[in-house]
């Protein structure tokens, strides 16, 4: 136990070091220009973290495919059933809730008031873009890949195309498969993989023993992966520590915005969801938090819930002691489709556009943004500024044109880095509130399908 806490205080200074450490290093090599350091400088410090992000991307897949099997396939298929409706019960509960707050802060807030300058060249919203509809039926769509192997790189878009003739008559609706796993489809497909391995038990004993080892030689490594997190995390902020832009300036025009985002974010994951925690299960929320910390740091240093998902289940699993065989089953499908920070920052991030165009926000508008900023959340995947790609579904349910995204774009790495905490905070509570209702029924369960839970 001393060594996990000994890595989790080491990670959680690393955010801290990184912080200060950038702030040293802009003032030392920024005072006579106040260029961005060149990207070059940026690439080279970044090094480091770098690495430490493409190994926990390289766990990922296998992970969250044995993860699934193992732990859909050692349970009977009723009592799966009914975890995973009280996951996504849960899941529901709290996206919406986070929306709720976004949509009562921002509209007492106010943070777009005063508006932008009418005169600017604002852009129509064309009625050839990709539209709400589009962006909802693709994320049906990814829920029923066509091809496995092709899902582990590849997912599909519905996208602009030009036939390569200047006339703008010339671009049409299409969709393509563009680079980027499908992590939904590949959830869904292990989930019934893991349905037909239990409901076939006396034939799969062997391939649910090869699913349950694979995992546990995963979290292994995982194991190893999380001693590299402290330095990985201090390169990874520092260097976008040096990346920054004329920080004064941009907190100067969208000040209020961000302490909005933020605000709200952090309530719901540092006040609601733990309330909720404790009125449900009775136990310590501070201590639960505490024990996170390696996943929220990494979280804030990866800005990725997926990079993230093996952190969370090591934590979950051996400082929380939550059951592996729920942690393993609804984590990866938490972090595909459960992000209450990324809802929330949806929700705001529209309205708040909305007030600086003017634009009218009706009670009906108003609802339409609460289910866009919803859906728009399941559909994020959970990699580094997902949700500013999703939010263009929410500015067109209001009429307002995907570019003005750019609105918002210049704030947007840090409330990455904050909905992704709140994101990964989400999912383990929510783990942990599954498990605390489903505990009789899984120690039912006989030992020689269990998964092993010690790592050590
Ligand atoms: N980066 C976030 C995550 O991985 C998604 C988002 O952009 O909101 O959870």
């Amino acid at each position: 136990h001393v060594r996990e806490h000994l890595l989790t205080i080491l990670t959680v200074s690393a955010v801290v070091c990184g912080v200060i450490a950038g702030i040293i290093v802009r003032a030392a090599g920024l005072h006579e220009n106040e260029e961005k350091f060149h990207p070059r400088t940026v690439m080279y410090v970044n090094f480091i973290g770098d690495i430490f992000l493409r190994m926990l991307k390289a766990l990922i897949l296998p992970l969250i495919v044995s993860s699934l099997v193992a732990a859909v396939g050692s349970l009977d298929i009723s009592l799966s059933k009914r975890i995973g409706t009280r996951a996504i019960a849960y899941y529901m509960l709290t996206t919406v809730l986070a929306v709720l707050l976004g949509i009562i802060l921002v509209s007492i807030i106010q943070p777009g008031r005063g508006g932008v300058d009418p005169n600017d060249d604002r852009p129509k919203p064309s009625t050839r873009a990709v539209t709400t509809a589009d962006t909802m039926l693709d994320l049906v769509r990814n829920i029923f890949p066509p091809n496995l192997v092709q899902a582990t790189i590849q997912q599909y878009q519905t996208e602009l195309q030009n036939n390569s003739k200047p006339d703008m008559s010339d671009w049409d609706i299409k969709g393509r498969f563009t680079d980027g796993m499908n992590i939904m489809g590949l959830v869904v497909a292990s989930v019934v993989f893991g349905i037909a391995i239990s409901s076939a038990r006396q034939q799969t004993r062997t391939l649910l023993m090869v699913f349950n080892e694979l995992s546990q030689t995963m979290m292994r490594i995982t194991g190893w992966v999380i001693w590299l997190s402290p330095i990985g995390v201090f390169f990874l902020i520092l260097s976008k520590m040096m990346e920054m832009k004329n920080v004064v300036d941009v907190f100067a025009k969208l000040g209020l915005y961000l302490l909005t985002v933020s605000g709200g974010i952090l309530f719901h994951g540092f006040v609601i969801l733990p309330s909720i925690f404790f009125l449900v299960t009775r136990k310590n929320p501070l201590k639960f938090i505490g024990n996170m910390g390696q996943a929220i740091a990494t979280a804030f240093g990866t800005s990725s819930s997926s990079a993230t998902l093996p952190v969370t289940i090591q934590c979950l699993e051996q400082n929380n002691k939550i059951d592996s065989r729920v942690s393993r089953f609804v984590l990866p499908i938490g972090a595909t489709i459960n992000m209450d920070g990324t809802a929330l920052y949806e929700a705001v991030a529209a309205i708040f556009i909305a007030q600086l165009r003017g634009v009218n926000m009706t009670l009906t508008k108003i609802f339409a943004v609460s289910i866009t900023a919803t859906a728009a959340s399941i559909g994020a995947a959970g990699i580094p500024q997902a949700g500013l790609v999703t939010l263009v579904m929410v500015l067109d349910t209001v009429g307002l044109p995907a570019e003005d995204v750019s609105l918002v774009i210049a704030v947007d790495w840090i409330l990455d880095r904050i909905r992704t905490v709140v994101n990964v905070l989400g999912d383990s509570f929510g783990a942990a509130i599954v498990e605390h209702f489903s505990k009789n029924e899984i120690k039912a369960i006989p030992d020689s399908i269990t998964i092993n839970n010690n790592l050590q």
